[in-house]
């Protein structure tokens, strides 16, 4: 039993029971994708909830790939799945396994269901199935096939192992209740003919087992004690409780359901996120508006920062979406003492201190991060020209504008004092350059306080800063305006790719490395991209904006 005392959700609660009433002396689970897509934050849940049970309860986890259906899957996916198991801190070790590998077991059983006259061989199309099966409100009636000898379904089997059956032309069914108020207990098809290579198996077989009937033999052969899933297999379990009692394993596993995890103005089903990919629509898999592992990962996102978000939402029995903004307050909070605060001026423009001695430099002390004291200062070079925010001065303020505005004096943050003597602008008016003169009394950490300035603004030096390209992200998608249109497409967002090529950053970042992050100083948290940032190209993907965010200015 657990040892923390917390409050409990439902499934610790059914699995205390289960280990207090001897129903299992172990907790076993495993995390079972389909290697048709790339994991996304739903499935992070399901992995971390499946992994810190088995944490939690001292037992063992399995990563399992779910591939017994050869159509739609791809090893491409399965490296990448590997990946992102462990990267979110979900260790297998060797508990590494392939459903495929499981297809002689699965016929096995398959053979003993039909020697214990529990299943048949049917000749019924798709299309007459359906027709038999009935609905919710008439119950199905039994298809002219249903009484075949044990004999005749053993031989029929073997000729659809075999290849002698076109795809279609027979499958293998579970002969339970054609009246069943479930429909999953109407006979569900368990194996079908397929003449499809398997990236596993090859060209071995030509039948492949229904999920329906597979998955439970997967968990039963790892030993799983409870199989965790989401909210739409509900209805399934009375056939997983079928195929574990009736293929007659001992001590076989239970399943516990859970709901799915949803995120408002976020694309997440594997399906949809497959077609924005194959579409264009995005720039990957891994494309930072996507929700996959890869692109929060590659956005900047942390395992800690996900773990926390997980353990937030909770685990419910219930289908409802959870607000973004909670995943972005987890990756806030996770940096905001970590992470070094950098200066770093998204639209530049140019401020000039007339009175700062020409050819003069000088390396200013700045802490990395007021909040952590563990982090030293580092040097930052300041000269006679530096870059500001153009959102920082106005030529004719509004009230309580506390920035830059000719005559207004503010503080250049770990620098000096500065007032604004004056500004050029171009034929259209827009502002090229402002000039002021500075204090040199009123250097910070020098204890001046002969006077207040009310505003601080952030700078670079313009023979120092280096060029970067910076990409601003907002939602994919619109919930307000629906993300689904009438005809399937859905509703983009056309905003939700900023980029600015032309930003300076302080060349305390020459260094950055793929996937290193910082705050820029009243901007947000950025990180450096995987995949577009070059030994002389900088890119920067926004991971979150600060609580009060800096917007750009609309060109
Ligand atoms: P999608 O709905 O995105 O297509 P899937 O369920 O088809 O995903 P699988 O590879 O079959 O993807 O899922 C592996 C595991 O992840 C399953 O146990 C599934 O229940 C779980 N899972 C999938 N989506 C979510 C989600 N949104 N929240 C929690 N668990 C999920
Ligand atoms: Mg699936």
């Amino acid at each position: 039993m657990s040892e923390e005392n917390v409050s409990r959700n439902f499934i610790e609660m059914e699995i205390d029971k289960d280990l207090e009433e001897g129903v299992y002396d172990h907790v076993h689970t495993r995390f079972p994708p389909e290697p048709n897509g790339y994991l996304h934050i739903g499935h992070a849940k399901s992995i971390l909830l499946n992994y810190g049970l088995s944490r939690e309860y001292r037992g063992k986890f399995n990563l399992r790939f779910d591939d017994t259906n050869p159509l739609k899957e791809d090893v491409e996916y399965v490296e990448s799945i590997k990946s992102d198991v462990r990267w979110l801190g979900a260790e297998f070790n060797d508990n590494l396994f392939f459903a495929s590998d499981y297809f002689e077991e699965m016929y096995q059983c398959a053979l003993k269901l039909i020697n214990k006259g529990v299943a048949y061989v049917d000749d019924l199309s798709a299309d007459e199935i359906r027709e038999y099966r009935g609905t919710l409100t008439k119950p199905g009636k039994n298809s002219p096939y249903r009484d075949r000898s044990i004999e005749e379904n053993l031989e029929l089997f073997d000729d659809m192992k075999n290849g002698k059956f076109a795809d279609g032309e027979k499958v293998l069914r579970a002969k339970i209740d054609m009246a069943s108020p479930n429909m999953n207990m109407r006979d569900p098809v368990i194996y079908r003919v397929s003449h499809v290579h398997h990236h596993n198996t090859g060209d071995m077989w030509c039948i492949y087992p229904m999920y329906d009937f597979a998955h439970p033999i997967e968990d039963a052969i790892e030993g799983i004690t409870h199989s965790i899933c989401t909210l739409e297999f509900e209805d399934h379990r009375p056939l997983y409780e079928w195929v574990v009692r009736e293929c007659e394993f001992v001590n076989g596993p239970r399943q516990i359901e859970f709901a799915k995890l949803y995120l408002t103005n976020v694309v997440i089903g594997k399906r949809y996120i497959k077609k924005l990919v194959e579409d264009g629509v995005v720039d990957g898999w891994d494309d930072p508006r996507l929700v996959t592992i890869a692109a929060l990962r590659r956005r900047g996102y942390t395992p800690e920062a996900i773990q926390n978000f997980v353990k937030l939402v909770g685990v419910a029995k219930s289908n409802s979406s959870v607000d973004y903004a909670m995943l972005e307050y987890c990756i806030r909070e996770d940096l905001k003492l970590k992470k070094p605060r950098m200066m770093a001026v998204l639209d530049p423009i140019k401020l000039i201190i007339d009175n700062y001695p020409e050819g003069q430099e000088e390396l200013l002390d700045i802490p990395n991060n007021l909040e952590n004291a563990d982090m030293e200062d580092r040097k930052v070079p300041f000269g006679k020209e530096l870059y500001i925010e153009r959102e920082d001065f106005m030529i004719e303020p509004p009230k309580k504008y506390f920035r830059l505005f000719p005559g207004n004096e503010v503080r250049l943050m770990g620098a000096y004092f500065v007032t604004c003597t004056d500004y050029k602008t171009d034929e259209e008016g827009k502002v090229t350059e402002i000039h002021c003169t500075y204090d040199p009394e009123t250097k910070s950490g020098s204890g001046f306080n002969a006077r207040k300035v009310k505003g601080t603004i952030h700078w670079v030096s313009a023979a120092h800063a280096l060029k970067a390209e910076v990409r601003l992200y907002e939602n994919l998608v619109d919930e307000e305006k629906g993300v689904y249109n009438e005809d399937g497409s859905m509703n983009l967002n056309p905003n939700s790719l900023t980029i600015i090529k032309d930003a300076y950053v302080e060349n305390n970042l020459a260094g950055a490395k793929a996937h290193d992050s910082f705050q820029f100083v009243r901007n947000g948290y950025y990180c450096v991209d995987s995949k577009d940032t070059t030994k002389d190209h900088l890119v920067f993907n926004r991971i979150v904006t600060l609580k009060s965010s800096f917007k750009l200015p609309k060109a």
